[in-house]
This record gives structure tokens, sequence and C-alpha cells, in this order.
């Protein structure tokens, strides 16, 4: 292997690129990024950049000389535009035609729009650099209404990043409650109980059927069973508004390889080895789904930080064994991930659904700081803590033992 391509210049690619020095590969590494940027982490973009405590030069992923020691040749600026698995080929928007050995996939997520929504200097999306820095000069400006549409992990962050910074700040959901998807409807309302005591009103049931431009200002024309999901207070039908965030959720970037004959279903579908089915060809990070041995092989795709961060280095191991005559390991992980919103942290290890079973097993709602454990068909599979941060690192060791979710319970509480 002389020449192996990574596509995505983030959190996975930039991983991936290490973890193939790390295994002692010397030859030519290309690192191909579609962001004008030298590779920079996320989570501060909705939180600490975001709010303007730090600046974008404290975000970098790698510092300037560990990067200088990579050795990569840097193509930023251009995104990648078709995959030939045939010719071993990655061609760029630019029309150049870049060979490999070895292909790495790390081109992450993409956000989501709504049906119809404006092109508008005053409705935001929030995945890169520019989006944060964008979006934080018209939220510095303080006493802006600001109407955030989806309740997610980045909306309700994006929400308490502008409480704090003075604005009056409403959510709108649309399902019955808030973080269904990442917690399940109970969780994610008690978890959201501090977006109230904030004076954050996070509205569920909402139907958003048009962002207009009136004048200086966007109304939002609401429809739907709306309720507040603190205090059930009716939404009315339109919110005028100075700022619209929509955070409605990302989609794997997986367009570029539409005609590369790679699987692709909902991300790159993946051996669990984060083999992409064809050889010398893998995946990592928002991008990649791959069986999971850890939950007796169930197919995920996980877009949190850990997850791509491991991933990457997974995926360069294995490309270097396989290149090297030897054999690729599974990746079994126990997914974490957390979020930050006011003063609390939120953590998450595990896998939640809808169904699960959910007990509270230290502290309490009222309290702003619990430990939930998360169960299905009798297995423990999850942890939810709301500023408890011990107990639930703790917690990783019991879903590894793969307890069942009595026995998690009662070991629960005898964690320090
Ligand atoms: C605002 C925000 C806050 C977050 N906060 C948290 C948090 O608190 N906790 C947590 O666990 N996770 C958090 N996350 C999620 C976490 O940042 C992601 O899971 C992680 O960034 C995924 O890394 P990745 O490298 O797989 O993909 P990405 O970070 O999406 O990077 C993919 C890169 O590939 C590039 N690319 C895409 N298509 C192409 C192409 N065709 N050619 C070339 N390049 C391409 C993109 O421009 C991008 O730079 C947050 C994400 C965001 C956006």
């Amino acid at each position: 292997m002389n020449h192996v391509v990574v596509v995505g210049a983030s959190l996975a690619g930039v991983r991936a690129c290490g973890g193939l020095r790390a295994e002692g590969y010397a030859g030519a590494i290309t690192l191909i990024g579609a962001e004008p940027h030298v590779p920079y982490d996320r989570p501060p973009l909705s939180k600490k950049v975001l709010s303007g405590e730090w600046e974008p030069d404290r975000i970098s992923l790698v510092r300037a000389e560990e990067f200088e020691m990579l050795q990569l040749q840097q193509r930023f600026g251009v995104a990648a535009a078709g995959l030939s698995t045939t010719d071993c080929e990655v061609t760029l928007a630019d029309g150049s035609v870049i060979g490999y050995d070895g292909l790495i996939i790390a081109t992450g997520s993409t956000t989501r729009r709504l049906a119809g929504q404006p092109d508008h200097p005053s409705v935001f999306e929030l995945r890169t650099l520019d989006d944060s820095l964008a979006l934080r000069a018209r939220l510095k400006e303080g006493s802006q209404r600001v109407t955030i549409i989806g309740a997610g992990f980045i909306g309700l962050e994006v929400a308490a990043t502008a409480r704090k910074l003075g604005n009056d700040v409403i959510v709108l959901e649309g399902l019955h409650a808030p973080l269904i998807r990442g917690l399940g409807a109970a969780m994610g309302t008690a978890v959201t109980a501090i977006h109230a005591d904030h004076g954050v009103s996070i509205r569920c049931g909402v139907r958003v059927l048009g962002i207009d431009p009136v004048g200086d200002a966007l109304v939002v024309r609401i429809g739907g069973d709306v309720r507040d999901a603190s205090s059930d207070v009716d939404g009315g039908d339109a919110i005028v508004s100075d700022v619209v965030v929509v955070g409605v959720g990302v989609s794997p970037a997986t367009g570029w390889l539409d005609d590369s004959g790679l699987t692709l279903r909902d991300g790159i579908v993946c051996d669990d080895t984060l083999n992409a089915g064809v050889p010398q060809v893998y995946a990592a990070g928002d991008v990649a789904r791959w069986p999971n041995p850890q939950f007796d092989g169930e197919e995920m795709r996980v877009e949190h930080w850990t997850n791509a961060s491991e991933q990457g280095l997974i995926a360069a191991k294995n490309l270097a064994a396989v290149a090297g005559g030897g054999s690729p390991q599974p990746y079994a992980t126990v997914p974490f991930f957390w979020s930050e919103q006011y003063d609390k942290r939120i953590q998450f290890i595990g896998r939640a659904a809808g169904d699960d079973e959910v007990r509270i097993v230290r502290g309490s709602v009222e309290d702003r700081s619990f430990l939930a454990l998360y169960g299905k068909n009798g297995r423990f599979r999850g942890a939810l803590g709301l500023a408890m941060p011990k107990p639930l690192m703790q917690c990783r060791k019991l879903l590894i033992e793969r307890l069942s979710f009595e026995e998690a319970v009662q070991a629960a509480a005898g964690l320090a």
C-alpha cells in the first residue's frame, strides 16, 4: 500500500490519518476536505464558540506541529464528487482524479432542511464553523426573538447558549416530547426541564407550516396539536422571530457515492470491521453504519464525537492490517455522548429506544440531577446522567459485562 486517500477532513478523517501513522504506515496520505478550514472540532460550535467564550483558534483538532508530522497531502476546500472502486479513483468537484490503494471515507453528515425553508440571512442551520460564527454575530446582539425548530441536542444547546446571551428563545418540536430519538419521551422531557428554569419554552407536537419574511422579521407559521413541554401553554399559530435556527437533524453525507456501487442505507453499510464491502475501502464516523458486536450485531449509525474518534482509528488500523496481510478486528463499542446545556452536563452511555423500561436510580428530576437506567427484554442497555458524571461513567463497565436490567439496577446502588 503506497497511497491512502482519506475523504472528509474532520474528526474521523483526522483520527484515521493519525491511526495510519501510528500503525507504521509511511506511504502517502491525501486528506480531502470540502471545507477550506484546517480540521476543527464541532462540539464547541453550539457551546463556547457560539457564546463567544472561545475563538476559532481554540478548536483545532490537531496542533500545527502535529499536523506537520503527519505529512499529509492536503486538498482542502474541494469536495469529492465521485468514486470508482473498480479503478480505485476518487474524482473531485474541480475535475481532478486521485488514485488510491486504500480509502477511508469519513464524510460525516450534513444538516437536513425543512420543506420550503427560505434562503434568508436570518434563517440558520448549524454544522460548520462558518455557520456558528454567522449565528453568533446575531445572538450576541441580545434581545433577539429566537425561534429554534427542532428539540434535538443541537437545537437545545443553541437554545441554552442563545438564552445565556440574553435572547428570548422558543423551541418548536414536531414530536410529542423533546429529545425523543436520543433519550425517549419521558427522559427527554425530564432532562429538558432545565430549559423552563431558564425561561425557555419548548413547544411540542408543532407542525411548522412555513417561515415567511415580513419586513425585518420572520413569521414562523405553525399548526398541529401544540403543547408546551413544561406548562401546557397553547402555542398560538404564528411566532414572530428575529432569528430562526433550523435543527431538524442530519443525514449522512453520501450523495457523492450514489454511483459508487457501495451499499448505502442511511449511511455506508459496513461489516463489523468497518469495511465498506470492497477490499481496502473503509468508512468511519457519522457516515458509517455497522453491526456492533457489543449489542449482538445490532446495526447502528452513531452521530457522536467519541464514536467518530474511535472509528477513525479502527478503520485505519484495519486497513493497515489487511494491507500487511493481517486480520482486521471487529469494532465493538458501547456508544457514548454528552451534551452541555446551561451549567448542566447531560451524558448517555449505551443505547436507547422508545419502548425501553427506564428507572431513575439516583437523584431526581426535581433536583435536576439524576442517573436513569434503560433496559429492554430484561437486559441493561443504557444509562443517562444529568449532572451525574461519575456514576454514569461507571455504568460503562456494567454494560460491557452485559448485566440484566435488574442486576444493573442493584449494581447502580453501589456506584461511587
Ligand atoms: C454543533 C455541533 C455540536 C455537537 N456537539 C456534540 C457533543 O456535545 N457531543 C457529542 O458526542 N457529539 C457532538 N456533536 C457531533 C460530533 O461533532 C460528530 O459526531 C462528529 O463531528 C462526527 O465526525 P465525522 O468526522 O464523522 O464527521 P463530520 O464532523 O461531519 O466531518 C465530515 C467532514 O467531511 C467533509 N465532507 C463532507 N462531504 C465531503 C465530500 N464529498 N468531499 C470532501 N469532504 C467532505 C465535511 O465538510 C466535514 O468537514 C456535535 C456536532 C455539531 C455539529
